[in-house]
């Protein structure tokens, strides 16, 4: 049974499902999930991420973690954490650039929280010559400081619908047209979850919520404000959510996130505001929210473009000029993708961004 007919078997037993639980079995479906079955970014793959598409944006982030670390004095023992870490790409170029930091590595614990087996083992070719360790849940995070990366994690992460109708919300739900997926809507009800939100909208407004990210985001936040560190958290998406912005994509277009159950990525706006009232609710402190383009130029990206154009030319020279471009210009991925940063109160900002 394919994972459409799994899924129009459960709606005709159980009733129509939420978003969240529809995109829980996409993507993590044991036997038919998108990522615990498959590789699939790349050209080749369904989607591209900033560390495939150039090494600096991983160099980076490198030197800006250790630039911490190295102001936070050097703590002897560190977690350093990515969630969802792809093939591993990010947390390879963050290793190759912090090489030469002395004492990092020597106090680098590296964990990686990765559901999908497939991936987790591309991470382990990636990273042989470390030792990661693969953590199932945050709280298996030894008690350390922490300096953390999540790169497109947080917009993986199932997320719930609602349409304000009156002074309540109406759920939206995947439920059967026949053969077919269909979206429809739940009954009116109250969500203590959305009261605020009661201020800002009006009838017919769509607003998402991601249940997950905050218990994942809170114990990082903890951690990082009890023992110090760092985190760094990287997505498409706003302050604030409004409107529908689940995204199906398969071989680089956006498709109907009903049609392939399984076959398509699917993901939804990260709303920055919720991560950080987690952040601060957790007694950690957190910097603006800031674009990629922006804190990838605070960083220095153009000199180090420039640096490695040196000993380039013919087309790997334009794909380096290209790959600047997608990760910087606010066409591209420049403003579309922000960046949050976790730091603890008594501390100062991760560079590249602002308290
Ligand atoms: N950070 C990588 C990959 C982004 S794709 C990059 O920038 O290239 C999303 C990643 O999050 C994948 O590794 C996926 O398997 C993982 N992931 C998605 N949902 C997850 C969950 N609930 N728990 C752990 N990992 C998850």
């Amino acid at each position: 049974m394919n994972l459409k007919d799994h899924l129009l078997l459960r709606i005709q037993n159980d009733g129509p499902m939420t978003i969240a639980d529809y995109m829980t079995d996409c993507l993590m479906h044991p036997v038919h999930g998108y990522y615990a079955t498959r590789d699939p970014l790349g050209v080749q793959g369904d989607f591209i991420t900033a560390p495939e598409i150039s090494q600096m944006f991983g160099e980076l982030i490198g030197l800006c973690l250790a630039q911490t670390w190295l102001e936070q004095g050097k703590p002897k023992r560190f977690i350093l954490a990515e969630l969802g870490p792809g093939r591993g790409t990010l947390m390879a170029d963050i290793l190759r650039a912090t090489k030469s930091v002395p004492g990092f590595h020597e106090a680098a614990e590296i964990a990686l929280l990765e559901a999908s087996p497939v991936l987790r083992d591309i991470q382990l070719k990636t990273l042989q010559g470390y030792k990661p360790q693969w953590i199932e849940v945050m709280a298996d995070l030894a008690d350390l400081p922490l300096f953390l990366v999540a790169n497109e994690f947080f917009d993986a992460l199932p997320i719930r619908q609602f349409l304000r109708d009156g002074e309540s919300w109406r759920e939206r739900l995947v439920g059967a047209d026949g053969t077919s997926l269909a979206f429809g809507l739940g009954p009116q009800a109250a969500q203590t979850a959305l009261s605020e939100r009661l201020e800002d909208t009006q009838d017919g407004d769509l607003v998402e919520l991601c249940a997950t990210a905050v218990p994942i985001l809170s114990a990082a936040a903890g951690q990082i404000a009890r023992n110090g560190g760092a985190a760094l958290i990287i997505d498409y998406g706003d302050w604030r959510s409004l409107g529908d912005t689940l995204q199906a994509l398969q071989a680089h277009e956006t498709t109907d996130p009903l049609d392939q159950p399984g076959q398509a990525d699917l993901t939804a706006h990260v709303d920055f505001e919720a991560l950080a009232i987690a952040t601060r609710a957790s007694g950690c402190a957190h910097t603006k929210l800031t674009p990629q383009g922006v804190f990838l130029e605070r960083l220095g990206i153009t000199a180090r473009a420039q640096s490695l154009t040196a000993s380039l030319g013919g087309t790997q020279l334009e794909e380096l000029i290209a790959a600047h471009r997608r990760l910087t210009h606010p066409d591209e991925m420049g403003n579309l993708f922000k960046v949050l940063g976790l730091y603890p109160q008594n501390a100062a900002s991760p560079p590249g961004l602002e308290p």
